[in-house]
């Protein structure tokens, strides 16, 4: 799947070609820092992209449609129905002057037609099944009643109303102090094994992705450059940025905020990336090669793919990363 932007400075491609596949009850997260183009590349499977965004080639298949040759009207049918979003923002999402029962009511109503009392009794119950306390009075609050957990809580609910086979969750922790995110990672973990849900997770933050994650798509300007297990991946890294990402870790929580800082260099503006391998600029491990020729993808293992010249099976070099030996 390839997403461009119309812009001033002309067409900008902000995700080149990116392919992933997600299985029922699995959870993928797309992980990168920002500008990456994670976040494009979720909001492209919904066509919630800025006007001047669109898909321009490649397919998104869920179950047997392609998402990407439908119309707005047909994939609107889809949205919360079939896929639901969860943002990092949830008072972005939630309209302050309605309480939190009839926004969730509304959701149920775009796809089911029940009476008043059901769907009342439809809300408090997914007010319940999300952890919030005393949901029969709490669906009459409004949203700045509630704390940013229990508002999470309630885009959550929200986004379960109609059962959806995959929620797409942007960032659905970092606005959360780390005991909450706890909590509602916890949820989310929860929750998807009861309705075996598959869950596209994006984020920036390595520690939600090894507490949630089965599969990782790691992308780097617009590009995936490395997709593992969880496991395979944290073991052991086989792209220099993967490992850069891991190294930037803080050991401490309270550091969090600093995640990611500690690579030297920037993400390149997508309309005017680096030659070669886009990451380059920033790798510490560079030849010439790298500079002037674009690596394709490696398979370098079952499920597992690398977008680096060291992987190559023809090439004799191979990767050693000095942060490894301790
Ligand atoms: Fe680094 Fe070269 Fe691999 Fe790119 S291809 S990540 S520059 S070693
Ligand atoms: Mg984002």
């Amino acid at each position: 799947m390839t997403t461009v932007f119309q812009t001033r400075k002309g067409t900008v491609e902000a995700v080149n070609d990116i392919s992933f596949s997600i299985t029922k009850g699995e959870t993928v997260a797309i992980v990168g820092e920002s500008g990456s183009g994670k976040s494009v590349s979720a909001l492209s499977i919904l066509k919630l992209l800025e006007s001047n965004g669109k898909v321009s080639s490649g397919a998104i298949l869920f179950n047997d449609l392609n998402l990407a040759e439908l119309s707005n009207e047909e994939i609107r049918k889809i949205r919360g129905k079939d896929i639901a979003m969860v943002f990092q923002d949830p008072m972005s999402c939630l309209d302050p002057v309605y309480t939190i029962g009839d926004q969730i009511i509304e959701t149920i109503k775009i796809h089911e037609d029940l009476s008043k009392k059901e769907y009342v009794e439809r809300a408090i119950e997914l007010l319940r099944l999300v952890g919030l306390p005393d949901p029969e009075n709490r669906i009459h609050t409004y949203p700045h009643q509630l704390s940013g957990g229990q508002r999470q809580r309630v885009m959550i609910a929200i986004a379960l109303a109609c059962r959806p086979s995959l929620i797409i969750a942007d960032e659905p922790t970092t606005a959360l102090d780390v005991t909450v995110q706890a909590q509602i990672m916890e949820l989310l973990k929860d929750l998807q094994s009861k309705f075996e849900t598959s869950i596209l997770l994006v984020t920036h933050d390595l520690g939600v992705v090894a507490e949630m994650a089965d599969r990782v798509v790691v992308v780097y300007a617009g590009q995936v450059v490395e997709q593992s297990s969880v496991i395979e991946l944290f073991e052991n890294p086989q792209h220099p940025y993967t490992e850069a990402l891991m190294r930037s870790i803080p050991r401490i929580e309270t550091d969090r905020n600093q995640r990611l800082q500690t690579i030297k260099g920037n993400v390149p503006s997508l309309d005017d990336t680096p030659t070669g391998c886009r990451f380059h600029p920033r790798c510490q491990f560079a030849t010439e090669k790298c500079r002037v020729e674009e690596p394709p993808i490696f398979q370098v293992a079952d499920n597992r793919i690398s977008k680096c010249w060291l992987v190559d099976p023809d090439s004799d070099i191979e990767i050693s990363y000095p942060s490894a030996t301790k």
